[in-house]
């Protein structure tokens, strides 16, 4: 029988215990933290819960407009982290990838400690235990800046005790941007620092431009090309940042400085050359398509190899890895550019599936359509009109290449988009589809009429239809 150890019990991790097993391999995990990895206990599940205290404090403000009178509230913080353990506990309850782990009979070695390569096929945990196994399958990044210790991350939240009155978060991907909107929403001054020329570097240029505009038009400080980093400093209420932007010496200053610059694998500790496993130029984990490295008895999927960094493409990586694993090399990992929805869940969000405009111009011929969300009734009845959806097509072909969404329930938007470019279908077909009035996902069939229309395609009688 194989042996298989998984190390890692995040969503990657999870998904290749189970199909190993399932496979018939005799299978170990060990994990240095808890159950559930980041994903549920550092990453979407709380920073999700923080989210939502943000938006149920704009809906309880929104309530006087609606005739509904209510004192201003006020945020508990103390109380607002209760809520967020309840909720790991209970995702936790919820969750039947441990029993269905135990039913397997999988040795779970829990808060072991980190493990790390002593030979190609032997790991040894910092509490001494030692695993042996045929195959193997397999965390922010430090600047070398003076006082970059002086530096929060988001992991830090938890730990706070009310929010702070002022917080810097620098890098405006997406972590930063959701720890900036959230903490602006609960009160913050937040000051959002971007090196590069925009934030959201990887949106469509026009949700990347509707983004930093809302979140001016919330109070939030937003600097893009704010320069370079020289140092950070500890002052009496706070830490300071120095830069310098052009040859002259800036700087600003907050109680907190959270950095979100990117998110690493924290690959040194697992001893990874004693295995003989490479990592790439960006010091990810090397891995082919069919995620097995260097060392052909090792396989590694999730964040590790620095590829998609979340937690649906993890999960597919476990298994894909945990099947070639097993059975040999059997099953590639589907290509990237596979439909991949990515959606945050900022106020307000934000949400893509496909190719942005610029990526998509420089393949193909293509038509924009854009539907502006203050003119939709859904919007209007609930009091949302920012934001709008922007679907791109193939001239040619009339197939959709990308959605881009920025506004209310635009992640929810941008999952029928993607349903829509997985099945293949062209924009006339989307457009004839006569989605349920008034809701947000109509938008998308209306916008899709616009692009239809603007291609000469008839689409009917939908043409006429209320957004
Ligand atoms: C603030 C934030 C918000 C996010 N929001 C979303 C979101 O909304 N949607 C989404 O899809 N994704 C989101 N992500 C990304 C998502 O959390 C990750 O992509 C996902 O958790 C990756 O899963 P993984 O299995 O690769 O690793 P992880 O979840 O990081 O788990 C790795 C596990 O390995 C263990 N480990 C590490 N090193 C060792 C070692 N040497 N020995 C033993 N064990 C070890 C760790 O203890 C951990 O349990 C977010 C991330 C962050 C930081």
């Amino acid at each position: 029988m194989t042996q298989v150890v998984v190390v890692g019990a995040g969503p990657a991790g999870v998904l290749a215990t189970l199909r190993a097993a399932d496979l018939g391999a005799q299978t170990t995990l060990v994990t240095s933290g808890a159950f559930g990895g980041m994903a549920a206990n550092d990453g979407p599940v709380p920073v999700r819960t923080l989210a939502h205290t943000a938006r149920l404090l704009r809906e309880a403000r929104q309530l006087g407009q609606y005739g509904v009178r209510v004192s201003e509230p006020v945020l508990d913080y103390s109380r607002l982290l209760v809520r967020v353990r309840e909720v790991v506990n209970e995702v936790d309850t919820h969750s039947s990838l441990r029993r269905q782990i135990d039913d397997f009979g999988v040795t779970v070695h829990e808060q072991a400690g980190a493990a790390r390569f002593v030979d190609p096929h032997t790991m040894e945990t910092k509490g001494g235990l030692r695993l042996q196994a045929d195959k193997f399958i397999g965390v922010n990044r430090r600047l070398p800046i003076a006082g970059f210790e002086l530096t929060s991350t988001h992991s830090d939240a938890w730990s706070l005790t009310s929010v702070p009155p002022s917080m810097l978060v620098v890098g405006a991907g997406a972590t930063g941007v959701q720890v900036a909107s959230i903490f602006n929403a609960l009160g913050s001054r937040v000051q959002l620092f971007e090196a590069g020329p925009r934030i959201l570097a990887t949106e469509d240029e026009s949700v990347s431009a509707a983004a930093a505009a809302a979140f001016r038009e919330a109070g939030m400080v937003v600097r893009e090309n704010f320069g370079t980093i020289e140092s950070f400093e500890k002052t009496t209420t706070g830490v300071r940042m120095n830069f310098s932007k052009e040859g002259t010496r800036l700087n600003a200053e907050a109680l907190l400085v959270v950095v979100a610059i990117g998110w690493m694998t924290d690959t040194s500790g697992l001893n990874l050359a004693a295995a003989g496993v490479e990592l790439n130029e960006r010091k990810f984990v090397k891995v082919d398509e069919y995620l097995q490295t260097s060392a052909p008895h090792i396989f590694a999927a999730g964040d590790i190899i620095g590829r998609m960094m979340l937690v649906p493409q993890a999960i597919q990586g476990g298994y894909v890895a945990a099947t070639n694993a097993v059975q040999g090399r059997k099953l590639p990992l589907l290509p990237e550019e596979e439909v991949t929805p990515i959606g945050s869940f900022t106020e307000p969000e934000y949400a893509q599936v496909g190719l942005t405009e610029a990526k998509a111009r420089k393949t193909n011929d293509i038509v924009t359509a854009i539907l502006n969300f203050d003119s939709t009734t859904r919007t209007i009845i609930d009091g949302r009109k920012f934001g709008f959806c922007k679907l791109i097509v193939d001239r040619e072909t009339a197939k959709i290449l990308g959605c881009h969404v920025i506004g209310e329930r635009a992640v929810d938007i941008v999952e029928v988009a993607a349903i829509a470019l997985a099945a293949g279908m062209s924009v006339d077909e989307l457009a004839r589809i006569p989605l349920s009035y008034p809701t947000y996902a109509r938008s998308l069939v209306r916008t899709a009429v616009k692009a239809a229309r603007e291609l000469g395609l008839q689409v009917g009688w939908h043409s006429h239809e209320v957004a």
